[in-house]
């Protein structure tokens, strides 16, 4: 079982904004990247300071995953399946790998729930599809924050 001071849950830009600041203050991080950040849709991004020229969205998120390495940070490609209390810390499952970490931060974005769910997915119990951005129907092709 491996163990860490902070698992981070989300390989978007919060998550890594959270691992470089924490491995950069000498914590032992891991980041569970479950992949398909809503991040990765940004076209051109206008407002990433340091950028006046915009930045895409995969190159933000190719930088900030070099940054955090840097100072430490550990980032699996990994879904956490499970998270539990136990003693003064938790207990995550990774599939069959087990992490013990004394803080957990979430940083999960958000998904997109649907009525219907594309054939990878398994509907829940109530019917409904919990999608990460790329999977449901339709992907804006403009940036609307722009
Ligand atoms: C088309 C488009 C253009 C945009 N343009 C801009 C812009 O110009 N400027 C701007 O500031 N914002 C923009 N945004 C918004 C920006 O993308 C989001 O605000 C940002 O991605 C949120 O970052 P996040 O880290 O919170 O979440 P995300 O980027 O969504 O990352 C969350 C990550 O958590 C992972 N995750 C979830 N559950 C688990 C689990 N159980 N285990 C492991 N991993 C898990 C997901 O797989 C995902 O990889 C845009 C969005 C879109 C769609």
């Amino acid at each position: 079982m491996t163990a860490v001071d902070v698992l981070i849950i989300g390989a978007g830009p919060a998550g890594l904004t959270a691992a470089t600041y924490l491995a950069r203050f000498r914590r032992s991080v891991l980041v569970a990247d479950g992949g398909e950040p809503r991040a990765a849709w940004i076209p051109l991004s206008h407002n990433m300071p340091g950028f006046p020229e915009g930045i895409g969205g995969d190159a933000i998120l190719t930088r900030m995953r070099l940054q955090a390495e840097e100072y430490g940070a550990q980032i699996r490609p990994v879904f956490v399946e499970g998270l539990a209390r136990e003693g003064d810390g938790f207990t995550a499952r990774l599939g069959d790998v087990r992490i013990t970490a004394r803080a957990v931060l979430l940083a999960t974005g958000w998904w997109t729930i649907t009525r219907t769910c594309p054939e990878s997915r398994t509907p829940s119990p109530g019917g409904w599809c919990a999608s990460a951005p790329s999977a449901t129907a339709s992907r804006p092709s403009a940036n609307p924050s722009r």
